[in-house]
């Protein structure tokens, strides 16, 4: 597959500059409500290394503790199942939807499930999917995947939501009203929940202790969408387990503030037994975690997917998610991207300025920048460098060779201020787009050091 042009996308995300300082500005302002969250808690630090250290723990024993989950799970009537990719969550899903008759289902937000392309698989079996999280049905009606873990339409703007609901809601055009829009996609939604003859959740935390589930909502819509239909199914990667509700406590202090800067969000909802003559059926993804697991990048398998690294990435702001062309885009899901398809998702690693913004926010303490540059050693040899490999090579004969260094230096100096502006500032020169190139200097260093010492 080819690799992914961050580069090119970015410049395309950037074209509209009105839209882009909108997303850079509306991403900062989640970043400041999310510090100043922060700030109002002065245990903020040592919560941070309490849940590092409760991460950490977790992977450490992650077959016991995954074990104990389903044992627990099933002791409260959960039915578990174990999916090792995407396609047999997918065929696990599926099947389960078969078994029950669903023909229609609402979706609260996973990202486990875009992940593995669960709305594709359902819709081309002639099951009905409607993402109830209202970002993610805004992106679903405009044919989009969420550009964003937390703020899924945070790309677009009000009035295209007003378009977008003209066509598919009946909706006034023109009528960009926050609160009207937001009515108009509640009455759509309560039908779809109405309707629906299954759920399907994501899972924010799985409790090994007392086997059950936990979604985290800031609409409710998890709970309307699981309250009448006799099925639900939950999808859960298999990091998200953690031991028990204490260590519960710790991440979700941090979840929300992280993410919106609130203290807590608004519906966190605990599953833990079927409701009466209903299924709750949990289904755990691996989906190469256990490789990463395995690998020097483990540590990024602590993340809560809380989006507070995405908005203080200056890159991210800046590129828009679609320009990651991944599930999770941003510092994350570079790193994940990168570790799962190196070859396909090489440039990622390299949309970094190594600024390290988001290791300070994150509330996992994942060391962000430091994966982001490993991840680069790896990237490097993708075939997606090689003209870069190339020049370095170029780059290791002039300098192995100081004669040859000399000379071209030399000539650089006499041709490069003659050179039309046109040669050397044009679409091969990407570098130049934004910068000016710097003329050589008249002499050379060696040259003026002789000078100098002579007097
Ligand atoms: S890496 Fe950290 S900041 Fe980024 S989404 Fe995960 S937990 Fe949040």
């Amino acid at each position: 597959m080819a690799c992914v042009d961050h580069a090119g996308n970015a410049a395309a995300f950037l074209k509209d500059k009105a839209q882009a300082r909108w997303h850079d500005e509306a991403l900062w302002y989640v970043r400041k409500k999310r510090d100043a969250a922060a700030a109002s808690v002065p245990e903020w630090e040592e919560l941070r290394r309490a849940a590092e250290a409760v991460k950490e723990h977790t992977l450490a024993h992650l077959g016991h503790y995954l074990t104990l989950f389903e044992s627990q799970a099933r002791a409260n009537g959960i039915e578990v199942y174990w999916a090792e990719n995407g396609q047999e969550l997918n065929d696990i899903v599926a099947g389960l939807l078969r078994e029950h008759g669903a023909k229609r289902v609402v979706k609260s937000k996973s990202m486990l499930t875009e992940e593995c392309g669960l709305n594709a698989y359902l819709q081309q079996r002639g099951i009905e999917v409607t993402d109830t999280d209202l970002g993610e049905r805004i992106v679903q009606l405009a044919g989009q995947h969420p550009s964003h873990i937390v703020l899924p339409a945070i790309h677009m703007r009000k009035r295209e939501v007003a378009a977008l609901f003209s066509e598919h809601l009946g909706t006034e055009r023109d009528n960009d009203d926050p609160l009207y829009l937001t009515r108009a996609a509640r009455a759509h939604l309560r039908q779809k929940f109405l309707e629906a003859d299954a759920a399907i959740t994501g899972v924010n935390f799985a409790l090994a202790e007392e086997g059950g589930v936990v979604v985290c909502t800031n609409e409710g819509n998890a709970d309307l969408g699981t309250a009448l239909p006799g099925l639900h199914i939950a999808c859960m990667g298999l990091e998200k387990v953690v031991p028990d509700a204490r260590a519960l406590g710790v991440l979700t202090r941090l979840l929300a503030r992280s993410a919106t800067g609130q203290a807590i969000t608004t519906y966190t909802s605990h599953f833990l037994r079927p409701k009466p003559g209903g299924r709750l059926c949990v289904v755990i993804v691996d989906n190469g975690r256990s490789g990463l697991l395995q690998s020097g990048q483990k540590k990024v398998l602590t993340c809560i997917r809380c989006g507070a690294c995405m908005n203080s990435c200056p890159v991210y702001r800046r590129s828009g998610g679609h320009s990651y062309e991944t599930t999770v885009p941003g510092p994350i899901g570079s790193v994940l991207a990168a570790a799962k398809e190196p070859g396909r998702f090489a440039s990622l690693p390299f949309a970094c300025t190594l600024c390290a913004s988001c290791d300070h926010v994150c509330p996992e303490r994942i060391d962000l920048h430091d994966r982001l540059f490993a991840a680069r050693r790896v990237a490097m040899e993708s075939t997606c460098f090689g003209g870069k490999r190339r020049s370095l090579r170029l780059a290791a004969v002039l300098l192995r060779h100081p004669r040859l260094y000399r000379f071209v230096m030399a000539a650089a100096r006499a041709v490069l201020p003659k050179l039309p502006r046109n040669w050397l500032y044009n679409r091969h020169n990407l570098w130049g787009l934004e910068r000016e190139v710097p003329m050589p200097a008249k002499k050379p260093f060696r040259q003026m050091m002789r000078e100098r010492k002579r007097g």
